[in-house]
């Protein structure tokens, strides 16, 4: 984190140099802009957005990735509306998964489910679930185990199983269970007990959390709508926007970056500043550092890595293939990951009205055989696979276009913390650079997160202090930090469970925390424990009564203890009386607290059971969006 006294007052700042226009970096430059400090953000491609551009190919305007704009966090939405206006449209969702020559609604709906499914694969599905809940697959520590423990091996088998595998190039039994589990943490425990004690209370927050699923925000022409607006803002209140400009170099000096250098058109260009921003990757940061950083440093960098991606746009001579935003694809048979219908997030992106253009996705890794087919091979492989799952009639493929993005998905493997812990110490000493964005901090985070870590930032040039890395995690808070910074900082938190999540390797713990936490607020009491106290203490009470009644003087003083006779034979207000009556109300007392204790034991140990199961169930409904 920086320190206060390290970051300089507005007035001394000279200049801010921002690498990549992509949402982080144009932020950074829209917040500096509106603070009355122009910034020159340098982007190696010719146009902005970052991965989320959108593409323009011949009018037919795509994303990579669809990009749905939804967030927790104020001053994001604010700033979406602020520059889209009217052009910021709500956009009903509808997506599938298609698997097996059939379309199954997601999130589910039970009569769809079961009549896609068959009435015998509904019952086969149900029976798995209930062999998961009684025969467990343990240890519970992989990613296939934990989904089938929670919903039935033939689920995971028929939904989760080969789209994961797809997106992340690796075997379910490979990914640690804490990975599915964070989703779960995620929904949070207090949130499940409050909607569990307070029902009926909940109804208007599930109402929008139904609409925050069910619909979301998207820009008339797409998210690149939204960044090439940014850019034309900035650039038109004096700030400098350099396309083609590659950064090749980044030379510190004396614990602060001193200039770069950019390679824009086969010429060499050098910027200084005073500060600088960076949301280009971080392997790729160090790697340009300038005198070269120490070798632990570069090995670290060097072992960040990152699932790449490619979309392969065809043009179909079709007015209405399909109602759906996107569909899944989870057959194992087609390579294909995702098809999104841009037409279906806005009319706009498709500029004659009798067509519509598909973006077939493939999840793959930079070189590898998908990678470096020729994007002929790609648009006949994605007519081959379109055809196969029925979705086109591919005789009706007008044209076609290929786009790779590389390093889509920072990856979260057994090294990625250490690498990070030991970069992020080492740039900790370079006091005028800041990390921000997705890639920028190897984050695997949406739009909303890249964008408030640059807001941050650069509020830590204006003379704030925060700790972009802390954003998502727990904070401690300065005494002097104002209530809407302190809002603010719990908007970042708030962040967390909207975010999607990365596999992570099996060697993470198991084992879902907020389960413990929950398991321990309900703890069950030891009956025998519990028995003898309840024992003990209502025959101490009888023992003291009846003693109080002899030293007043004798069974009329008082409440008459003597009927206690009728249940306690042999009892009397008598020093024999009271150590029967002590024998007895100890016995009965025992067995009170025992049985007490146990009908405690078996309702909390349900209500727990039911409050985990209505988490993992509710966890089910939009599981898939987060992979
Ligand atoms: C398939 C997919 C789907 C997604 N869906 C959603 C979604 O639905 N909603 C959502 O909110 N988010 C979504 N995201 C995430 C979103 O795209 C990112 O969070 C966001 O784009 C990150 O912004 P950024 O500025 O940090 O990084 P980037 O967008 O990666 O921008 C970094 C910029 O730096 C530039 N750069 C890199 N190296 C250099 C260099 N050497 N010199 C100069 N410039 C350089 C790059 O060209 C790029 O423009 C999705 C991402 C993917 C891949």
């Amino acid at each position: 984190m920086k320190q206060a006294s390290e970051v300089q007052k507005k007035d001394t700042i000279e200049k801010v140099v921002i690498i990549g226009a992509g949402p982080a970096g144009l932020t950074a430059a829209y917040e500096l802009s509106k603070a009355g400090l122009p910034s020159t953000v340098v982007e190696k491609d010719s146009i902005v957005g970052g991965l989320a551009r959108t593409v323009n190919y011949n009018g037919y305007r795509f994303d990579i990735g669809g990009h749905r704009f939804f967030t927790k966090v104020s001053a994001v939405e604010n700033m979406w509306e602020e520059v889209l206006g009217e052009d910021f449209l709500t956009c009903k969702r509808l997506s599938r998964i298609y698997y097996n020559k059939s379309f199954f609604y997601y999130p589910f709906r039970l009569p769809n489910a079961v009549l896609r499914l068959g009435i015998w694969n509904s019952f086969l599905v149900v029976a798995s679930y209930m062999k998961s809940q009684f025969l467990p697959k343990l240890p519970e520590d992989t990613f296939d185990k934990w989904v089938s423990n929670r919903f039935g091996n033939r689920l995971y088998e028929l939904f989760f199983k080969t789209y994961t595998e797809k997106v992340w190039g690796i075997p379910c039994s490979e990914i640690s269970a804490e990975w599915a589990a964070q989703r779960i943490k995620g929904l949070s425990l207090m949130q499940a007990l409050r909607n569990t004690l307070l029902k009926g209370q909940n109804s208007d927050k599930e109402a929008v959390i139904k609409t925050l699923i069910d619909s979301f925000q998207y820009p008339r022409l797409g998210p690149g709508m939204m960044w090439e607006t940014v850019a034309d803002s900035v650039t038109g209140n004096g700030s400098e926007l350099l396309l083609n400009s590659d950064v090749r170099k980044i030379h510190i000096n004396n614990g602060k970056v001193e200039r770069i250098e950019i390679a824009q058109n086969g010429e060499t260009k050098v910027l200084t500043g005073s500060h600088f921003i960076s949301s280009m990757p971080m392997r790729e940061l160090v790697e340009k550092i300038e005198p070269p950083v120490a070798e632990e440093v570069r090995l670290a960098a060097r072992n960040l890595k990152y699932r790449d991606f490619l979309t392969v746009s065809l043009i179909i001579d079709e007015t209405d293939l399909f109602p759906d935003n996107w569909i899944y694809i989870h057959d194992p048979d087609v390579k294909l990951g995702r098809v999104q219908n841009f037409k279906n997030w806005s009319k706009e992106m498709v500029p004659e009205k009798g067509k519509t253009c598909l973006g077939l996705e493939y999840f793959c890794f930079e070189g590898d055989g998908l990678w470096n087919m020729s994007d002929s091979d790609l648009i006949e492989l994605g007519k081959k696979e379109l055809e196969k799952i029925g979705l086109a009639d591919v005789s009706l493929v007008t044209d076609g276009t290929v786009v790779r993005m590389p390093k889509a998905y920072p990856v979260y493997d057994s090294h990625y913390k250490d690498s990070l812990a030991t970069i992020r110490s080492y740039l900790e000493g370079v006091s005028n650079l800041q990390l921000v964005g997705r890639n920028g901090m190897h984050k695997y985070n949406n739009q909303d997160h890249s964008m408030l870590t640059a807001m941050l930032a650069v509020k830590n040039i204006l003379g704030e202090s925060y700790d972009l890395w802390q954003v998502n995690a727990e904070q401690e808070y300065h005494e002097e930090v104002k209530a809407e910074e302190k809002a603010s900082i719990r908007e970042i938190e708030s962040l967390s469970s909207t975010q999607p999540k990365v596999p992570e390797p099996i060697a993470q713990k198991a084992g879902s925390e907020a389960d413990q936490v929950l398991v321990s607020a309900f703890a069950s009491l030891d009956k025998f424990a519990f028995a003898v106290s309840v024992g003990i203490v209502s025959a101490i009470v009888v023992f003291i009564a009846t003693i109080f009644l002899i030293i007043k003087g004798g069974p009329n003083v008082g409440a008459n203890l003597g009927l206690l006779s009728q249940y306690f034979a042999g009892y009397s207000v008598s020093i024999k009386g009271a150590l029967i009556g002590f024998a007895y109300t100890f016995f009965w007392g025992f067995i009170f607290g025992w049985l007490f204790a146990y009908l405690r034991n078996v309702s909390t140990g349900f209500f727990i059971f039911k409050i985990k199961k209505e988490r993992e169930l509710s966890s089910f409904r939009n599981f898939i969006d987060y992979i």
